[in-house]
């Protein structure tokens, strides 16, 4: 097979409703072929592009340069692109299959193309995606606890898709570490099958109405109140660091290897900055101990 360095062509094999808040549509198509379907997968993220308001999909070639080409388009030749994750990726008798798990967030003002077109979609349907390709360099991958002997891992329902994936590839390996992961979902019906590894606990938070946010601040406060060592609950003075900044100006080592618990903190912008600020205002976790990304932003539309 050719190599292909631009968004492969993907057809809509199938869809399913998981639950109220959550749809599944499975990809297949021969250009799925060229994808690199070795996990483990962990958070790799993967870009979609939509059809534009006409209903085509762009032609983009197949070179490098994709993305200039891309952005080069008309607004209406464009469509629109967007970031999402793998929660299968599969090849069998050189058929493969690229499962996306679409959070369907369709109140009025609080929708988007994205979530729109997902409600819509139905077999044979088309789009682009854009994912690590075989036998290619590829990043996106930000899950990254290294030695460490504890995982926690917070996320939203659009990070819901990524944990499942985290946790199902943890359970392939030998001797997996021991964890929690937290899901604030929309509702109880929202908490779906994940196969994860019996060391990590998987607590859902179903929101039901309450504030966007609020169950991953509680359960952040509880699981550090509860196992945090005694020297960590006040720790305000100590000093922040990261690998790109230190508050007090001094020079910065490479990030040390990770040990003890690794934070990983996906979900709406807003509600991530401010579990950061519990976590290292509070607790006083070091910079290479956690890894906060904010997914979405409330009233904003993103741009891929
Ligand atoms: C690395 C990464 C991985 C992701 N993985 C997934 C995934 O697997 N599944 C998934 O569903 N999402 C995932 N997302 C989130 C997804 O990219 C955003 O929700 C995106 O905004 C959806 O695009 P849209 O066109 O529907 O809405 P946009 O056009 O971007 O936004 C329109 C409006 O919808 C609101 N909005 C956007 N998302 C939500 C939401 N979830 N709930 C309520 N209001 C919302 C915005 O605030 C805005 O007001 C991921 C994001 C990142 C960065």
């Amino acid at each position: 097979m050719a190599p292909t360095y631009g968004p492969v062509h993907a057809i809509v094999e199938s869809v399913e409703d998981l639950s109220p808040n959550f749809r599944r549509i499975v990809f297949s198509g021969p250009d799925l072929n060229h994808l690199a379907t070795e996990g483990p997968f962990y958070d790799q993220r993967i870009k979609l592009i939509f059809p534009a308001g006409d209903g085509r999909l762009p032609d983009l070639g197949d070179d490098p340069e994709w993305y200039q080409t891309w952005l080069a388009l008309p607004d209406d030749e464009r469509g629109l692109m967007r970031t999402y994750s793998i929660r299968e990726l599969t090849r069998e008798n050189d058929v493969t299959r690229l499962s996306v798990d679409f959070v369907l967030h369709l109140s009025p003002g609080g929708s988007g193309p994205a979530a729109e077109w997902a409600a819509g979609a139905e077999e044979g349907a088309e789009l682009l995606i854009i994912a690590p390709r075989r036998g290619a360099e590829s990043g996106g991958i930000e899950f990254n606890p290294g030695q460490a002997a504890e995982i926690v891992l917070l996320g939203d329902e659009t990070a819901a898709p990524a944990i499942a994936r985290i946790l199902e590839d943890l359970r392939e390996q030998d001797n997996p570490v021991r964890g929690t992961a937290y899901l604030e979902v929309p509702t109880t019906a929202d908490r779906l099958d994940i196969a994860g590894p019996d060391t990590m606990a998987v607590r859902w938070l179903p929101r039901e109405g309450a504030d966007h946010g609020e169950e991953l601040a509680a359960a952040l406060g509880w699981h550090c109140t509860e196992e945090a060592p005694a020297d960590d609950a006040d720790a305000e003075d100590l000093v922040w660091e990261t690998p790109a900044y230190s508050a007090t100006g001094e020079e910065i080592g490479p990030a040390a290897p990770v040990t003890g618990t690794y934070y990983w903190i996906a979900g709406e912008s807003g509600v991530v900055k401010r579990l950061r600020r519990f976590l290292v205002r509070e607790v006083g976790v070091d910079r290479n101990q956690v890894a906060f990304m904010g997914y979405w932003r409330q009233g904003v539309a993103m741009r891929g």
